[in-house]
């Protein structure tokens, strides 16, 4: 399937400043520890730069080396295996700190249409619905869909795990 890039999307709050303008981006949070004298506000990045994100996109972050800590896209995903390797760099994300704020429905359904990465959400009725609210966080709507996924994926994890003489219990 070709995915077309969608070129409005939601900026979202906590969106971390140095992100390169477009729908894939990072969050971060306001720091007392930060000093990066050319930023006007003290961000820390929410993904800390263990690899995994940049792995997976590796000419979409910023560049591996000792002057960056924080995980951040410098360019935007210009094709459909960039766009892939972007979603891929979203899924990997233990915080869900890569997230993708544009209306792009094929982007939103390979992402799980998940509110835990996304910001829009495509309901039943085809719609797209915000995920996010003023101030950053989920709103109740969707923090009650990322919560019923964690306890349907712990089901399953738990099912999984029992032994052969638990399965019919
Ligand atoms: S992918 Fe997870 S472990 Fe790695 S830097 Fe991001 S938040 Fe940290």
């Amino acid at each position: 399937m070709v995915i077309k890039m969608e070129t409005t999307h939601f900026r979202h709050p906590l969106r971390f400043p140095k992100n390169a303008d477009g729908p894939f981006y990072t969050t971060g949070h306001l720091s007392s520890t930060a000093d990066d004298p050319s930023l006007p506000t003290a961000w820390c990045g929410n993904c800390l730069w263990c690899g995994a994100p940049e792995a997976e996109a590796p000419n979409l972050f910023a560049p591996f080396d000792d002057n960056y800590t924080d995980t951040y896209f410098v360019r935007q995903p210009s094709t459909p295996d960039e766009t892939e390797q972007a979603i891929m760099a979203a899924r990997v994300c233990c915080v869900s700190a890569v997230r993708y704020g544009g209306r792009d429905r094929d982007v939103i359904a390979k992402l799980g249409n998940n509110p835990e990465m996304c910001d829009y959400f495509l309901t039943e009725s085809g719609e797209l619905e915000c995920t996010v609210g003023e101030n950053g966080e989920l709103l109740p709507f969707a923090q009650a869909i990322v919560d019923a996924r964690r306890v349907e994926l712990q089901r399953q994890l738990k099912k999984q795990h029992k032994k052969w003489w638990q399965f019919w219990r």
